[in-house]
């Protein structure tokens, strides 16, 4: 049988007023400690630097959340080789005591819950439940890995008689962990802490639009115990540090999750063998999706509504699970689309630290102009069922479902990370199936239906890592759906998943003749 499910810690209930209004109270306190400098990590120290960044309040871009230090490519070295200097211990520092570092750390993310919301809520302008929620799947992330790192240190015994078969894992070496702002605490924390209690020194370079968050991580690592070294904060511009890093002889394991192209990028340069360098580099990778909900004749348009708004809006659709693309078959396409419609003209866009916002600003500027032309495509392509105003001064564009649009165009297959949605009508089930899977992507997708044939031939056809019956696609929960795709959306096994820690580890085999 399998062993007892894992134990998800529990979001915050803000239908209770007490603990609502400590989360208003986390949240005054944070608006009061805007603006200060945090500097990167380095070798057991924090370390200045001659260049900084801003990072703002997307939903207020003249509020600055703080100053990041950036490094350059000297500080980038000098980690690294401290990097390699702590391996040594690290690597024997035995997998229990490195698991209750990370144990440790996730009874500081509970204590500081609040707090780290409402950093998360200001500087990346996601609406607190869902930042409640990310801070939840940080803390599962944190047990998890440690009780699998546990469990794999037990290796497997092969023995025969006269000959003894042991098979254990050992650490890869040093890890580059390259994060993104979308979900700018869960993401970097599940990356970092199951490349250490792995065993391996890691370095975490954070997107700059949400590096205060990452390094309110750094804080929370530091003070759970990790060694000096072996765990180290290094923010700095990926064009230049970042690829440097990647590209350095010593780093073994690159963790990313971001864009396509940057994701591409990272293969091709970890790819290439630098002088002195003798090991091959991993590369895992988590790159977006074009994901599709396909609402077949006997969904339930009630569910089917309310699960498309929320997983194609839910964090302004910048999500690499969100729904993109509706797919409806002919007979319920015009009911849908009208009840959609309306669904999505009571949506709440505006700032996220308003409690009433269901949609928030997207994150920076570039990607306001980005999600503009898209839009702006999608009206020559197709047309538009619902545009909602966007609110001023920040970054904010306002939810757009485009209807009739056609499988092969843009809107349709390119990622745009953004509150734009395009209904595809078909004409049956296996039009629909056809669509959903016509894309370069495979992360997630979805089906309302109540049709057993329909949710039979979707489970062994609809070709992505994370496929959802009747329910929204986004939201996956550590250990219970562990959550990564393939094809374009990325290599590399699924995060919160069993087999993720293995890959920052290194089978040996070790064979005796007795
Ligand atoms: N795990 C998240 C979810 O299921 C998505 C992660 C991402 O956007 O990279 O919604």
């Amino acid at each position: 049988a399998e062993k007892s499910a894992f134990p998800n810690v529990a979001n915050t209930d803000y239908a209770d007023a007490q603990l609502r209004e400590a989360a208003q109270k986390a949240l005054k306190q944070v608006q009061g400690e805007l603006g200060k400098t945090y500097l990167p990590f380095i070798d057991g120290e924090y370390v200045s630097t001659s260049q900084t960044v801003n990072s703002v309040n997307p939903s207020n871009p003249e509020d600055v959340i703080g100053t990041l230090g950036l490094i350059d490519i000297e500080l980038a070295d000098l980690a690294i080789q401290a990097a390699k200097t702590a391996f040594g211990s690290w690597r024997r520092t035995p997998a229990s005591e490195r698991s209750a570092i990370l144990r440790n750390a996730a009874e500081i993310m509970e204590r500081r819950r609040n707090e780290l919301v409402a950093w998360m809520l200001l500087e990346v302008g996601k609406p607190m439940r869902e930042c409640d929620g990310e801070v939840s799947e940080a803390i599962d992330f944190c047990r998890y890995y440690a009780d699998e790192m546990e469990r794999l240190a037990g290796g497997h015994n092969y023995d025969l008689a006269g000959e003894n078969n042991r098979y254990h894992y050992q650490p890869r070496g040093i890890t580059l962990v390259i994060s993104p702002w979308n979900f700018p605490f869960a993401i970097p924390t599940g990356m970092t802490v199951a490349s250490l209690v792995a065993g391996n020194p890691t370095l975490l370079k954070p997107a700059e639009v949400s590096s205060v968050i990452a390094a309110k991580l750094a804080e929370i690592l530091i003070e759970a115990g990790i060694p000096k070294g072996v765990f180290q904060f290094v923010p700095g511009k990926g064009s230049t540090v970042g690829a440097h890093m990647v590209k350095h002889r010593d780093i073994n394991t690159i963790v990313f999750t971001g864009s396509q192209e940057v994701g591409c990028q990272i293969f091709r340069d970890a790819a290439i063998l630098q002088p002195g360098q003798k090991h091959l580099k991993r590369v895992i990778a988590e790159m977006g999706g074009k994901n599709g909900l396909i609402i077949d004749e006997s969904a339930d348009l009630d569910q089917a509504v309310a699960g498309v708004v929320q997983s194609a809006f839910g964090y302004s659709g910048q999500k690499c699970s969100a729904c993109s693309r509706a797919i409806a078959i002919e007979s319920v396409y015009d009911a849908f689309v009208s009840r959609l419609v309306e669904a999505v003209r009571s949506l709440n866009v505006g700032d996220a630290a308003k409690p009433s916002t269901q949609v928030g600003p997207v994150i920076d500027a570039k990607a306001q102009q980005r999600i503009r032309e898209y839009i702006a495509k999608g009206k020559e392509e197709s047309s538009v069922a619902i545009e909602m105003p966007s609110p001023e001064p920040g970054y904010f564009v306002g939810p757009v479902v485009f209807a009739d649009v056609k499988p092969d165009d843009t809107i349709a297959q390119e990622e745009i990370f953004g509150p734009v949605l395009a209904v595809i009508k078909v004409k049956d089930f296996d039009a629909a199936l056809e669509v959903a899977n016509g894309t370069n992507y495979a992360l997630t997708g979805g089906l309302y239906s109540r049709t057993p044939s329909h949710i039979d031939r979707a489970m062994a056809e609809f070709e992505v890592g994370n496929l959802y019956i009747n329910r929204g696609i986004t939201g996956a929960i550590v250990s219970r759906q562990p959550f990564g795709g393939f094809k374009l959306s990325g290599v590399g096994s699924k995060a919160g998943g069993p087999d993720y820690v293995l890959q920052f580890l290194e089978p040996r085999t070790i064979t005796e003749n007795i």
